[in-house]
């Protein structure tokens, strides 16, 4: 399995990276389907890897990356069965890596044209999780769907093993007069609530999410750069961004179109919490190691600023709390060697 398309670390560095308990908190299971199954699925439609996969693609668009999903890892997923293996190959790449606990998102709309029902496909992906990592799925929607869709998306606000709710799709679409009230009574209920923004809409609905929907954390959120005011209220508030470099990259996210103008650095100087992982690996062809390595080789991060990625990881995901303080003494053992190496 090479995992190394994009960025290749040093054996010492790899040590390193894989060493560290790290979370992976933005991750669309579809999108996390391997080649190889899509291959042995049908083999006249998908003979080879994606054009996509070349270190220097650039999608020209979130509609081009969106025509690519359905041409490619949408047909795959109609049955628990195949979703099951999806989670069981991506999560067990996510353990190869030191990846110590899952948030994972599907697309909630799916279950109308899947053969079994949310509560079956929660169990299925949550069987798919190796020992020794903690899974917590959410289910996405688009902006459009609330309407469309509302009497499933009530349902599975009933359905214990749905950790929470995630806002996706075509950022720029208008946003359902439904969402926001949906939002609210999925926290009342104990959900955890996400959305994207700041990936193709600049700092304003970034803020939005924020104050509207009551999220705390935010997936990507990067271009809440281009307002210091929205920076501030990030890092006052305490909202997680979890950040995706290479997506970021791949997908031409305005103020990203080199790896080293990426504004993940100047987000954390300014105080705002921010987590890294991987969006859609088969999409984007990348894996959690380079992920990290981006931030060495491009970036400039050293191993303190590593750890403190993967302790923000650590800190604010929805894992037990006994699992989170022994991450975090492992962590705090990681600095300790890291201070004292020459
Ligand atoms: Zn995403």
């Amino acid at each position: 399995m090479n995992i190394y398309r994009h960025y290749r670390p040093d054996p010492e560095l790899e040590a390193f990276i894989v060493a560290l308990p790290k979370t992976e908190t933005h991750l669309h299971i579809e999108g996390c389907v391997s080649f190889e199954q899509l291959n042995a699925f049908n083999p006249k439609r998908y003979p080879n890897p994606p054009p996509f996969w070349d270190p220097s693609y650039r999608f020209e668009s979130f509609d081009r990356f969106n025509e690519h999903f359905f041409e490619w890892v949408a047909p795959y997923h109609t049955t628990v069965a195949n979703y099951h293996e999806t989670a069981k190959q991506a999560f067990a790449k996510c353990a190869a890596q030191g990846v110590r606990h899952i948030e994972a998102s599907f697309h909630l709309p799916a279950i109308s044209w899947l053969d079994d029902d949310g509560p079956a496909l929660l169990d299925a992906i949550h069987d798919a999780a190796p020992d020794g990592i903690s899974v917590r799925i959410f289910g996405g929607m688009t902006h459009a769907d609330y309407g469309r869709r509302s009497e499933l998306l009530e349902r599975a606000l009933t359905w214990d093993r749905l950790a929470g709710i995630d806002l996706h799709g075509p950022e720029y679409w208008p946003v359902d007069d439904g969402i926001p009230d949906y939002w609210r009574r999925a926290k009342d209920l104990g959900k955890v609530t996400k959305a994207h923004a700041g990936e193709f809409m600049g700092a304003p609905f970034v803020e939005w999410v924020v104050d509207t929907l009551g999220v705390a954390r935010v997936e990507h959120g990067v271009r809440a750069i281009e307002s210091a005011q929205v920076v501030d209220i990030l890092a006052e508030r305490s909202i997680v961004l979890d950040v995706c470099p290479i997506s970021n990259l791949k997908l031409a996210v305005e103020g990203v179109s080199t790896m080293s103008a990426h504004p993940i650095r100047k987000l954390m100087e300014a105080g705002v919490c921010v987590t890294v992982s991987t969006d859609d690996t088969f999409m984007f062809g990348n894996s959690l190691i380079e992920e990290y390595t981006a931030l060495v080789q491009s970036l400039g991060f050293d191993r303190t600023a590593l750890i403190e990625i993967a302790r923000n990881g650590v800190r604010t995901a929805s894992m037990d709390e006994a699992k989170r303080a022994a991450l975090e003494r492992e962590l705090d053992e990681l600095q300790r060697l890291t201070l004292d190496a020459p």
